[in-house]
């Protein structure tokens, strides 16, 4: 098979991304001993790993003049006391730019008939400038990676996830577990034959692992059926990993880089096996938010209205039901911090909260078509109070919302219902 060029985009190493937002904290907020602290694991466990792979003095001057660019930014905030969102950003570019220069290394040492080169991911992935979950610039990209790098197959980049770049040249960042994005972006503009996601996990389960114990990897889904799940709660790919792989029909291979043996999971267009329910998913942290305005009886354009509010907000609605003078939706709880969020939708109506659930997704193939399937779910989980549920936007998945403490058990039975029990 003909081979283009290789891109390997490498994510930061475990917790650092954690721990260079616990120092952008507590550096504007004037806590520079635990700063002090928290560069100093950094910088232990990045020298230690660059010991590991050889010591190359280039990257050692580099990795250095990181550190140096992280205690003048640990400096600035602690004289500002400020964290502005772009400051915040620039900070957690770090671990990906320091993971990514060690990870060159090993590439060259691996293959060294290939030329390794870094690429610094900010100058290729362009976004806008909503710092903290930036928006990719699609055909920007596309444009900058055919202009800027080797596409014949000589070269084999190493590159970051996770960040980028405004238009002015600000670091920004895609959001929390964006370099599954990254990689799928990359893969896009290349057009690249596939896309593989190596990870601590050997593919994409049927359910949490760690919630049922009898959950397996599933060898193939669709794209439909991944991004429904990676949306509702599946953790090992971010939400917006599948849309640019669909763009261009690249096959994504998931599997654990620590068992690379595996035969792991592919997502793509058609696959053999196409079961009604395919996996379970969960997302927690949620609340279920109805507004009501009498004033809908007989009326239109307040939906409008109302998600007009989301939009502006950028807060992503994940799952609604309605009737005549009111709309439920459930959001993340994180959401609920939004002050003036929670403001502007009051003006549109009277708003209720109820926090503490979970929306428990079914996964599949033609949910809408299977009438013995609702039937199944309810005497399987007949003690369970439902609080809301939603089916039928799409063929591929059916959630409801149930309390946390319930959530675990109603997947537990689900599982062995509708997953095991086939
Ligand atoms: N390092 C980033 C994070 O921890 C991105 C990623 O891991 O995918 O969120
Ligand atoms: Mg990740």
């Amino acid at each position: 098979m003909e081979r283009g060029a290789t891109v390997v985009v490498v994510s930061a190493t475990s917790g650092t991304t954690d721990r260079l937002i616990e120092i952008a904290k507590s550096a504007s907020s004037g806590r520079l001993e635990d700063c002090e602290k928290l560069v100093f694991g950094i910088k232990e466990r990045h020298l230690g790993i660059l010991a590991e792979t050889g010591n190359n003095p280039q990257s050692q001057t580099q990795l250095e003049s990181y550190f140096t660019e992280l205690e003048l930014l640990v400096q600035n905030l602690a004289i500002l006391k400020e964290l502005t969102p772009r400051a915040h950003d620039h900070i957690l570019s770090l671990g990906e730019r320091m993971s990514s220069l060690i990870f060159r290394d090993v590439m060259a040492t691996l293959l060294p008939a290939r030329k390794v080169t870094l690429l610094d991911a900010r100058t290729v992935i362009k976004t806008d400038s909503n710092f903290g979950k930036a928006t990719p610039q699609l055909e920007v990209i596309e444009k900058t990676a055919r202009e800027r790098m080797d596409l014949s197959g000589e070269t084999v980049y190493v590159t970051q996830g996770f960040i980028g770049s405004d238009l002015q040249g600000n670091t920004t960042i895609l959001g929390r577990g964006g370099s599954d994005y990254s990689a799928a972006l990359f893969a896009e503009a290349i057009s690249a034959q596939v896309l593989e996601i190596w990870t601590d996990v050997a593919g994409v389960a049927t359910t949490d692992p760690r919630l049922v114990k009898e959950a397996k990897i599933i060898p193939e889904l669709t794209y439909s059926e991944a991004a429904e799940m990676a949306q509702y709660g599946a953790k090992i790919l971010h939400p917006a990993t599948i849309a640019p792989a669909v763009r261009k029909n690249i096959p994504v291979f998931v599997g654990s880089s620590f068992e690379k043996d595996l035969p792991g999971t592919w997502i793509r267009t058609s696959v053999e096996h196409r079961p009604s329910v395919r996996a379970i998913t969960k997302r927690s942290a949620q609340a279920l938010v109805t507004i009501t305005t009498p004033s809908m009886y007989n009326a239109y354009g307040f939906m409008g209205e109302l998600f007009d509010v989301f939009g502006r907000h950028r807060v992503s609605v994940d799952c609604v039901t309605t009737s005549e003078i009111s709309v439920a939706v459930t959001v993340d709880n994180a959401t609920l911090e939004n002050e003036r969020f929670i403001r502007d939708l009051e003006k549109v109506g009277n708003i209720h909260i109820e926090a503490g659930y979970a929306l428990v997704s079914l996964i599949g193939n033609e949910l809408t078509r299977k009438s013995a399937l609702a039937k199944a779910i309810f005497t399987t989980i007949d003690d369970v109070n439902v609080r809301m549920m939603s089916l039928g936007a799409s063929s591929y998945n059916f959630n409801f919302l149930v309390k946390e403490e319930d959530s675990k058990a109603v997947i537990q039975k689900l599982h062995r219902a509708l997953i095991e029990a086939l």
